[in-house]
């Protein structure tokens, strides 16, 4: 089968909810990516900010290979060791006390939300606590994290979603002081915005939060299911503004491509949930807690957050330059670490399209801004190859 019988089977029953590039995957070797014809493509996207250890890692492999031989999943009624030393490594990691194992980000948003209400409940014995989120934010898919995520037109067919959300803006404490209520039992926020168009917190506003919701006795939930697993030169981005939120949600690069996402939560949120509060029949098998392990062994063997570090402010560097060349063009330039953003004064797909043939791919945060999360493994010679395709994509 060819690229167009593939795209064409897939079509004719797959429900259109994407407007999919035209390339047909085959495999992937480092920070490359390969489709069935063979061409070669420089990965600037690793799967929306997934695939942190590159494509192809040896000792990955081997270790869900290893896996499978033994066992794939026993449900959430035992135990397993990939369950327990998984659980042990990301609390360790992200400084948090107790985790929960789901199966994607959406639904550890929908059980961070739970375990706040639920603490709110106790509290008061009412069942009405509120929650804030932010303007432009992303939090998932389902109809919890729906409700939180603050862009309009993704919410709007929905309705009625989960009543008592309110929108503040960004980085603007007033607007999130101004609608505390009695009522209100979250805030939730991403530490660094990834869809909305990909906006760091300033570190101000996460402490004037941080304080707040200290004394009113207040959820703090960090989204960090884009910017955490070392994307921003720390393992969590918290971490590089020191302050350390309630309730914290992981998924994309938790387990590097096998499915697997976590809400984890700290001092006297960490036992809210009780047996009957919460479940999932997937979430943290062994498969799943398997590959969570190996990748955080591997970004510590592999120095993964002194690469990080050391690549960024390169690439940081390089479209800065990128930027100056294309001014009539590109009107912003954010970000932290490896996830940092080109805000265009046009919608930037003719541009994705354009260097896909040049043979690099790139993602959108939004219509306007291209998203630059490549594979944590990335070296400087990769930022020069992909400034070199991205400038003869701009040219027009
Ligand atoms: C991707 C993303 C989600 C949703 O994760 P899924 O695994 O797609 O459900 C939630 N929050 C943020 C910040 C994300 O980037």
């Amino acid at each position: 089968m060819n690229s167009k019988e593939c795209m064409e089977l897939a079509d004719k029953t797959l429900m259109h909810t994407y407007n999919r590039y035209p390339i047909v995957w085959e495999r992937g070797q480092g920070v490359y990516l390969y489709d069935i014809e063979g061409k070669e493509y420089l990965d600037f996207a690793s799967g929306i900010a997934v695939f942190a250890l590159g494509y192809d890692n040896k000792e990955y492999n081997e270790a869900l290979k290893k896996q499978i031989d033994h066992i794939i999943h026993i449900s959430n009624l035992y135990y397993s060791m990939p369950m327990a030393y998984a659980a042990d490594k990301v609390t360790k990691a992200s400084g948090m006390d107790k985790v929960f194992f789901t199966n994607s980000g959406t639904e550890a948003i929908e059980g961070a939300i739970k375990l706040a209400k639920r603490y709110y409940y106790d509290k008061t014995g009412s069942a009405e606590g509120e929650i804030i989120a932010m303007h432009h934010s992303f939090h998932g898919r389902s109809t919890g994290a729906l409700a939180v995520t603050g862009t309009k037109k993704y919410r709007q067919p929905f309705g009625p979603l989960m009543p008592g959300i309110s929108f503040a803006e960004f980085n603007h404490f007033e607007s999130v002081k101004a609608l505390i209520t009695d009522k209100t039992c979250a805030i939730i926020l991403e530490p660094v915005q990834g869809e909305g168009g990909i906006y760091p917190a300033e570190q101000k506003f996460l402490e004037q939060i941080r304080k707040l919701c200290n004394e009113k006795d207040i959820a703090l939930i960090f989204d960090e299911i884009q910017c955490g697993m070392g994307r921003t030169g720390t393992m969590f981005a918290c971490q590089d503004y020191h302050i350390l939120p309630d309730i914290m949600t992981v998924a994309k690069a938790l387990g590097c491509g096998v499915p697997v996402g976590a809400f984890l939560a700290k001092g006297k949120f960490a036992d809210v949930l009780v047996p009957g509060d919460h479940g999932t029949t997937y979430g943290g098998n062994p498969l799943a807690t398997a590959a969570v392990c190996v990748v955080f062994d591997l970004f510590e063997k592999e120095h993964i957050l002194e690469n990080v570090n050391q690549v960024s402010d390169y690439l940081w560097k390089t479209l800065e330059v990128v930027m100056e060349h294309h001014s009539d063009k590109i009107i912003a330039h954010r970000g932290k670490g490896l996830m940092q953003g080109l805000e265009f004064k046009e919608p930037v797909n003719e541009i994705i399209r354009k260097a896909q043939k040049e043979g690099l791919i790139l993602i959108s945060a939004g219509a306007n801004v291209i998203r630059f999360v490549p594979p944590l493994i990335i070296q400087k010679k990769h930022v020069d190859t992909m400034a070199e395709k991205l400038e003869q994509c701009l040219i027009f």
